[in-house]
């Protein structure tokens, strides 16, 4: 067997720690709604003109998921849609949670938890633990909804922070500053007194409006901290997204200073995503010691242009910080298709340096191996 096939057969055996992703949907969505869904950038309904299916993430869910419900590679469409509501969104759901190979989704419950599998549904389907990571805006966004806290909001958020990591399926946390404000703000520890004079301007606009969504600086840098206080591993949205965020904003080059500081350097920072900025993330992720990276979500995206930014992601960054994830969100196809267009990469691109004789190929199996789980194991105390 040649170098290249013995990698191929190593890579399709391993199983994956998909580090940051979502649940899979709960009920069976209209075609609307899947074509929607493959449209990260905008959630606005697609022109009529417009198909999900016609892009790089739509062409690679015909090309793999298809036979995955036993249609042909590039079933058309209309032909998949059809099979997936034959099957029913249960059926779908089981066949490409288990076929991922992940042993451990590190589910972030944040957002539209209500329309996605529980935790514990992702594991049955799956076979795959689940655990899950707390985001630290919606801790936030309770503790101030909660009058009986407000008192003192450092001291709330706080206890409500500890009280949640000290269930053991909470592995870490996940910030979405990037959402709220982007990353070129004064992100320095702020002190107790002025949380409290900003959570007290905040709790007046909740009050009259009846909703909370965190947008101040100040208790978004102090949620970071809190988190990075309590030895948790903080996540961060990094680059692409929906349009909700500034994508100019969200360079993490802009997280420099915040990483210089010691207390951020005692825990791991994972820098998700990060497409366009793969480059810039690892150059941070060689700079700094705590600092990881994955280049999910856009790994589904790029479709049939995976491979490409995969071996971006390997280029500065030192091998041990690079981790696997999906961030699939919503249609299970996603939850299968992140692994393998990721299994798909990396036999091609550390394949093709194993074929060159760049690397040998025990150092690509051991690359590939830390990268698939290892490095999160290690990040999160797996
Ligand atoms: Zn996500």
């Amino acid at each position: 067997m040649d170098a290249r096939a013995e990698l191929r057969d190593e890579v399709e055996r391993l199983t994956l720690v998909d580090h940051h992703v979502h649940g899979a949907f709960l009920v069976a969505p209209d075609r609307d709604t899947l074509e929607n869904a493959f449209n990260e950038g905008s959630t606005d309904p697609l022109p009529e003109w417009v198909s999900g299916f016609d892009s790089q993430l739509g062409f690679a869910v015909r090309r793999w998921c298809a036979p995955i419900l036993d249609l042909a590679p590039h079933a058309s469409a209309d032909d998949y849609f059809a099979r997936r509501a034959a099957l029913g969104e249960t059926e779908v759901s089981r066949r490409f949670l288990s076929r991922a190979g992940v042993s451990d989704w590190l589910i972030d419950t944040g957002f539209a938890a209500e329309t996605l599998l529980s935790p514990g549904v992702m594991s049955e389907f799956s076979g795959g633990s689940a655990s899950e990571i707390l985001r630290l805006e919606s801790l936030a966004e309770s503790v101030i909804l909660d009058d009986a806290l407000v008192g003192d909001y450092p001291y709330a958020f706080r206890a409500a922070l500890a009280r949640a990591a000290a269930d053991p399926a909470v592995v870490g946390t996940k910030t979405v500053i990037a959402y709220r404000t982007g990353f070129d703000i004064e992100l320095s520890r702020p002190s107790d007194s002025d949380v409290r004079r900003a959570a007290a301007v905040w709790h007046t606009t909740v009050g009259e409006s009846g909703t909370a969504r965190l947008v101040d600086p100040t208790l978004l840098a102090f949620g970071i901290y809190a988190a990075v206080d309590a030895g948790l591993p903080v996540q961060f949205h990094v680059g692409f997204g929906d349009r909700d965020l500034d994508l100019k904003r969200v360079n993490p080059l802009e997280l420099t200073d915040f990483l210089r500081d010691p207390d951020v350097q005692r825990v791991p920072v994972l820098l998700l995503h990060c497409y366009p900025f793969e480059r810039e993330a690892g150059y941070l992720a060689q700079a700094f010691a705590n600092v990881y990276l994955d280049v999910g979500l856009a790994v589904n995206y790029l479709g049939a242009r995976a491979s490409a930014l995969v071996a971006r992601s390997l280029e500065l960054a030192p091998f041990a910080k690079i981790l696997y994830s999906s961030d699939a969100w919503g249609p299970a196809e996603l939850h299968y298709l992140g692994a393998r267009l990721w299994r798909n990469s990396v036999t091609e691109v550390i394949g093709g340096w194993v074929e060159r004789g760049e690397w040998s190929l025990d150092d690509g199996l051991r690359v590939i191996r830390m990268m698939a789980s290892e490095n999160a194991v290690r990040a999160y105390g797996l």
